[in-house]
C-alpha cells in the first residue's frame, strides 16, 4: 500500500514538474503530437499488417489497400497548415525539452519532405512509375539475342573468351541509354521540388531531411577514400594477376568486363569460399534462436510470429517489420540450411531486436531506430557471423581443423569484400551528389572518371554510353545508397567498442560473441533502448565515446 503511495506521489511529481516546465510553446506542440498521433498510429499499424499480408500471399488485393494506405500517410504528412505550425514552432527556438525537440525533428522533416504540389507529385510519381516499367521490361541483347540479367551472370562469372564477355557486361548496361532521358527528367524534376522548399537540389534536401550532413558525409567519405586508397590498389593488383591468369592475358589488359559483376560491386568469384558444407547438417533457425538466448536477447517470440520457409507466392528476400512499437515484431525469410541464410537471419533478427528492445515508455515518435542506416548496422553486425570462423567452431562444434580451414580463406574474403564495397559507395555517394547538382554536364564521362579513380577500372575505349543508368537505384532508391557504408563503419564501431572496453581485450582475435550477456546488456542499454531519442550522432557518441568514424572499419578489416 505504502509503495503504491510513493509511486502515486513521485508520478504525480513529475506530472507536475513536467507540465510546469513547458512554455507556451511545447504545451503547444505536445497537444499537436498528441493529436497527430492518435490519427498516425493505427494508420502506420494497419499499413504495416497490410504489407505483411501481401507479402506473405502474393496477393493484388492486399497491394491495392496497402498503397490506399500510404496515400493516407502522405496525405497526412502533405497538409501545409500543419507544417507551417511545425516550422514556426521550429524557428521559435522555444522547444528546449529534449524528448520533444527530438519529436519536432521527426515531424518536421516528414513534413517538409511532403510539401510538394500536387501537380508535381503526379508528375513526380508518373516519371519513376514509367522508368521503372521500361527497366522490368526491357531485356538486353547479345548479338541480336534477347538476355536476362541471370544470363548475363553465367557469363560474366564462367566466361573465358574475352569478346564474349564484353558482349554480355554491354548487354547489361543496355538498359542504361534506353532510360537515361527519362532519368535525368526525374532528377531535374526533383530538384525543381526541392527549391520549392528552399534547397540548392535534391541530394542536399534528402540529406538534411534524412537527419544528416553534406559536409560531415563528405568528410567520412574523403577519410574512408584516404584510408583504403593503399589497402584497396594492393588487393587489386592481387586480383588483376590472377584474374589475368584466368583469361591468359597480361594485367594491364584487363578491362571492366573482365570482372565478374557488371558494377565490380561483388567479390570475384576467385576468393568466394563455400561454406555452405559447414551449415548443410544445422537448422539455421534453432541456431539463430540458441545464438539470440545466450547473449540475452532472446528472439523466440519474434520467431513464432515470423514467416519463415518458402512458399508459392510468397515474397521471395527477407525483411523484418514492426508492426505496432508495441512489441509485434516479425521477420519474413525463406530459411534453407546454407551459409548465404545464416547470414539473413542474423541479420533479419538483428533489426527486430532493434525494434523488440525499444524502451515502451518513450514517446511512439521515438520508438524507431536512431536512423535507417543505425538499424542496417545491428543487422550486420550479427549478419557478419556467419562467416566469423570462431562463432562457427562454438555454434556449428566444428574440430580444429576446420576452423583453422575457415580461418585462412575468410579474412582474405572479407578484406576484399569491405574494402570494394567501400570503394563502389564511394563511387555512387559522389556521383549522385554531383548527378543532382548539375544534371547537364557530361554524365557518362563523369561516371567514368569516378570508378577509375575509386575503383580503379579502365573506361572502355571510345565513345562511353549511359551503362550507369543501369544501376535502378537511382531511379528507385534515390540518395540513400550512402547509408549502406555508414551502416558498416557503426558495425565495425560497435565491434571495437565492445572488445575493448565492454569484454575488455586486447584485440579482436578469437572474438566469436557466443554466450555473452554483456554484448546483450551493452546493446540494449546504449542502443536499442533508447530508439531514437537521441540524434544518431549522439547516440554513436554515447554508446561509443566518439562520433561516427571509419577509422575501425578499416582496422577490423584491412590487415
Ligand atoms: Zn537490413
Amino acid at each position: 500500500m505504502k509503495k503504491i503511495l510513493i509511486v502515486t506521489f513521485i508520478f504525480t511529481m513529475s506530472f507536475i514538474l513536467f507540465g510546469c516546465a513547458y512554455n507556451a510553446q511545447e504545451k503547444q506542440l505536445q497537444k499537436f503530437i498528441t493529436t497527430h498521433v492518435n490519427k498516425i498510429e493505427p494508420i502506420t499499424t494497419q499499413a504495416n499488417l497490410t504489407y505483411w499480408d501481401a507479402s506473405t500471399t502474393g496477393k493484388t488485393e492486399y497491394y491495392d489497400k496497402l498503397s490506399r494506405l500510404q496515400l493516407g500517410i502522405s496525405g497526412i504528412y502533405s497538409n501545409h497548415k500543419e507544417y507551417a505550425f511545425l516550422k514556426t514552432i521550429k524557428e521559435s527556438g522555444q522547444v528546449r525539452d529534449a524528448r520533444l525537440t527530438r519529436q519536432l525533428d521527426k515531424l518536421y522533416y516528414a513534413y517538409l519532405r511532403n510539401q510538394i504540389e500536387p501537380e508535381l507529385l503526379e508528375k513526380l510519381v508518373d516519371s519513376d512509375t514509367k522508368i521503372q516499367e521500361k527497366y522490368n521490361t526491357f531485356r538486353g541483347t547479345i548479338e541480336g539475342k534477347k538476355v536476362t540479367m541471370s544470363d548475363i551472370y553465367t557469363i560474366m562469372t564462367t566466361e573465358k573468351n574475352t569478346p564474349k564477355r564484353e558482349l554480355a557486361w554491354r548487354a547489361s548496361k543496355q538498359v542504361g541509354d534506353a532510360i537515361v532521358d527519362d532519368l535525368i527528367r526525374l532528377v531535374k524534376l526533383r530538384n525543381k521540388a526541392a527549391r520549392k522548399v528552399g534547397f540548392d537540389n535534391y541530394h542536399t534536401m534528402s540529406i538534411v531531411t534524412g537527419e544528416q550532413d553534406v559536409e560531415e558525409l563528405d568528410r567520412i567519405f574523403d577519410q574512408l577514400c584516404e584510408l583504403t586508397n593503399k589497402p584497396f590498389a594492393r588487393m587489386k593488383e592481387e586480383l588483376d594477376r590472377i584474374l589475368a591468369d584466368s583469361y591468359g592475358i597480361a594485367p594491364e589488359d584487363l578491362m571492366p568486363w573482365h570482372y565478374h559483376d557488371p558494377f565490380f560491386q561483388r567479390t570475384p568469384l576467385v576468393y568466394e569460399l563455400d561454406l555452405d558444407i559447414y551449415y548443410r547438417k544445422h537448422d539455421v533457425k534453432e541456431l539463430v534462436e540458441r545464438y539470440y538466448a545466450g547473449v540475452g536477447l532472446p528472439v523466440d517470440d519474434i520467431l513464432a510470429r515470423s514467416d519463415l520457409y518458402d512458399r508459392e507466392g510468397k515474397y521471395p528476400h527477407a525483411f523484418s517489420e514492426d508492426v505496432d512499437r508495441r512489441g509485434d515484431v516479425r521477420i519474413l525469410c525463406n530459411l534453407q540450411n546454407t551459409e548465404r541464410w545464416m547470414e539473413t537471419i542474423l541479420h533479419e533478427l538483428g533489426h527486430a531486436i532493434y525494434s523488440k528492445y525499444h524502451d515502451r515508455k518513450e514517446p511512439w515518435l521515438l520508438r524507431e531506430p536512431a536512423h535507417s542506416f543505425t538499424t542496417e548496422a545491428i543487422a550486420m553486425f550479427f549478419g557478419r557471423l556467419s562467416r566469423n570462423p570462431a562463432w562457427m567452431r562454438e555454434m556449428l562444434g566444428l574440430s580444429e581443423k576446420e576452423h583453422k580451414e575457415i580461418e585462412k580463406v575468410s579474412e582474405k574474403y572479407l578484406e576484399f569484400q569491405q574494402v570494394l564495397l567501400a570503394r563502389w559507395v564511394m563511387v555512387m555517394y559522389n556521383f549522385e551528389k554531383q548527378l543532382y547538382a548539375n544534371p547537364d554536364q557530361d554524365l557518362n564521362n563523369l561516371w567514368w572518371e569516378l570508378v577509375e579513380k575509386y575503383q580503379l577500372v579502365k573506361r572502355p575505349p571510345g565513345p562511353v554510353d549511359a551503362g550507369w543508368a543501369s544501376k535502378l537505384h537511382f531511379t528507385s532508391a534515390p540518395c540513400y545508397y550512402h547509408n549502406y557504408m555508414l551502416g558498416e563503419l557503426l558495425a565495425s564501431q560497435l565491434h571495437y567498442h565492445i572488445v575493448h572496453n565492454i569484454f575488455k581485450l586486447e584485440s579482436d582475435e578469437g572474438v566469436s560473441y557466443v554466450g555473452r550477456k554483456k554484448l546483450g546488456d551493452y546493446l540494449r542499454t546504449k542502443v536499442l533502448g533508447p530508439g531514437a531519442l537521441y540524434h544518431w550522432n549522439d547516440m554513436n557518441a554515447r554508446a561509443t565515446g566518439q562520433p561516427l568514424t571509419p577509422k575501425y572499419f578499416v582496422e577490423q578489416f584491412v590487415k
